[in-house]
């Protein structure tokens, strides 16, 4: 046989292998695509490829359904979300999904407020004076913004300090509950830690009113796999254990219970907190380029407590903000009976938690949970007021499959670094909200992730050798969309020697 003839035929051997012929009802635990998480991320993935014509995918989930952090439930004969309650921002695929099915919403009026001393006194007035300071404090951190934008020269600051620097001091109670609402309960997170440069506030928001829950927006982008045809494309209960890539032209990804499934290409969506907290082992572990970004942006914390009450004992305002000396204990509320939402369901309200108290309220039992907003909410109404008569906390810090709420910016990351973390490692692609620019930290985020590494996953399988990678093996942070790279060179040289190693056993 000719060498030619050979190279051909060890060519087609490494391609057999590389693309694993499936069974007609794709039962088997191969796959061209690995799909790993079934949140946003994941079902856009499976919804992008199953456009391109490429079926041959396995979506391998830890939890017992799809959605992810969408994900809502029945808490005093409602419906409530346990993940996002926004459909945001305006110009977003969420809200068209939203207003294509049909499913109930209501832009939040965060003008329809009150301000509640722990004393019972409305304090609302007093904010007048501090809102006229903090109004042109926001505008000159928009303005500082747009200055870092327009000049890469100009380093980033934290939203803090570009606070300060419009004069914002929020050094009482009062101003403290202030910022809360519009930074915290926003960005998950204080703003000391949180970018000026690659932060923004979002336009309208949209909270969800529907009883179908968010989640029914995922009959839309992956609908398809209802159809029992589809009835093993998707494997519930799959906790995944490790991935190991040091093979050239496959990917292992093993489950807590000992299942193995191969694939040529793996889609990590798993949230940064599961990366962060190295729940997942990488073999080998994953480069120091890529494990450096992965731990510097930040994950969230934010808990919702649902209360119900015999009797509403609270004013007809959508929000209830508690200034507190204590930043961020039990400062806000949403009041489930304001003019437009349920004014005649069940009495109930809902806290938003975020940051350290988030963490530390998950960390407690409920009943101190409960124990504690009732003192607050008896120091806002009075001692008359009800007990509440039930209760349901939000576990997603606790949770092994979240690790906290969503991603932040921080003011250490630039845009740069960012390519980085969206970059694949040999044959793994990561996707999930964090990774998207712009979008982090939302429903959009997630869903734009999943199209953007289904996208480079199908242009990879054009041609592997020009498979798009952004980065050098360095801690340095390049210019978005470089790809010439040590890594890609690595797996082309060592895909020659593979073939060269079969061509000298043949011959
Ligand atoms: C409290 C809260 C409020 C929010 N508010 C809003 C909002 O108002 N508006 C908005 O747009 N967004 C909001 N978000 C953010 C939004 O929910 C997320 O950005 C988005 O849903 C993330 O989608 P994803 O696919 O990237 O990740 P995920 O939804 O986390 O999907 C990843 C999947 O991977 C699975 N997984 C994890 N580990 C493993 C493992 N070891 N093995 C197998 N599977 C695993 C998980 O179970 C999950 O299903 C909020 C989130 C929370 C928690």
């Amino acid at each position: 046989m000719a060498v030619r003839a050979r190279v051909a035929l060890l060519l087609a051997i490494l391609g057999v292998l590389a693309c694993p012929v499936r069974g007609a009802d794709y039962s088997d635990n191969e796959a061209r695509v690995l799909i790993l998480g079934g949140g946003a991320a994941g079902l856009q993935a499976a919804r992008t490829l199953h456009d391109a014509g490429v079926d041959d995918f396995i979506i391998i989930e830890a939890a017992d359904r799809v959605g992810g952090r969408v994900a809502n439930t029945q808490f005093a004969n409602m419906n409530v979300e346990l993940g996002p309650t926004w459909a945001l921002p305006e110009v977003s695929r969420t809200v068209d999904l939203v207003r294509q099915l049909n499913l109930s919403h209501r832009a939040s009026d965060y003008d329809s407020l009150v301000f509640r001393a722990d004393n019972g006194a409305d304090v609302t007035d007093q904010t007048d004076p501090l809102y006229e300071v903090f109004g042109p404090a926001k505008e000159k951190l928009g303005l500082l913004r747009d200055q870092m934008k327009a000049d890469s020269d100009i380093p980033d600051m934290s939203q803090r300090s570009a606070l300060r620097v419009g004069g914002w001091i929020p050094d009482t109670a009062l101003h403290r509950a202030i910022e809360w609402f519009d930074f915290d309960i926003t960005f998950g997170d204080t703003p000391e830690t949180t970018s000026t440069k690659e932060t923004e506030f979002i336009g309208e928001e949209y909270w969800m009113t529907d009883a179908r829950g968010l989640k029914e927006i995922f009959g839309a982008v992956a609908g398809f796999l209802d159809a029992p045809e589809y009835a093993n494309h998707t494997r519930l209960n799959q906790d995944v254990a490790s991935i190991d890539y040091q093979n050239d032209i496959s990917v292992v990804v093993t489950t807590r219970d000992g299942t193995r499934y191969i694939g040529e290409y793996v889609l990590v969506t798993f949230s940064l907190g599961v990366l962060q907290h190295d729940l997942v082992d990488f073999v080998p572990d994953l480069p120091e380029w890529k494990d450096v970004e992965i731990n510097k942006f930040q994950m969230t914390a934010y808990t919702l407590v649902y209360l119900s009450f015999p009797s509403k004992f609270w004013g007809d305002e959508e929000w209830i903000l508690h200034p507190s000396d204590r930043r961020g204990y039990y400062p806000g509320f949403f009041n489930f009976q304001a003019a437009g939402f349920y004014p005649n369901g069940t009495p109930l309200l809902l806290a938003l938690i975020t940051g350290d108290e988030a963490r530390r309220v998950e960390a407690q039992p409920s009943a101190d949970t409960k124990a504690e907003i009732e003192a607050v909410l008896r120091g806002m109404y009075g001692d008359a007021i009800p007990q509440a008569d039930g209760i349901l906390v939000t576990d997603w810090n606790q949770n092994p499959y979240t690790k906290g709420a969503f991603s932040n910016f921080p003011v250490e990351v630039t845009t740069e670094c960012f390519d980085k973390l969206q970059s694949r490692v040999h044959r793994v692609f990561f996707g999930g909200e964090a990774t998207s620019y712009g979008y982090f930290g939302t429903v959009d985020g997630g869903l734009r992730s999943g199209e953007r590494e289904a996208d480079k996953i199908l242009e990879c399988m054009e041609d592997f050798k020009a498979c798009p990678i952004a980065v050098t093996q360095s801690l340095e942070c390049e210019e978005a969309g470089s790809s010439a790279n040590g890594l890609r060179l690595n797996a082309f040289l060592a895909n020659i020697m593979l073939g060269l190693i079969l061509i000298m056993l043949y011959v």
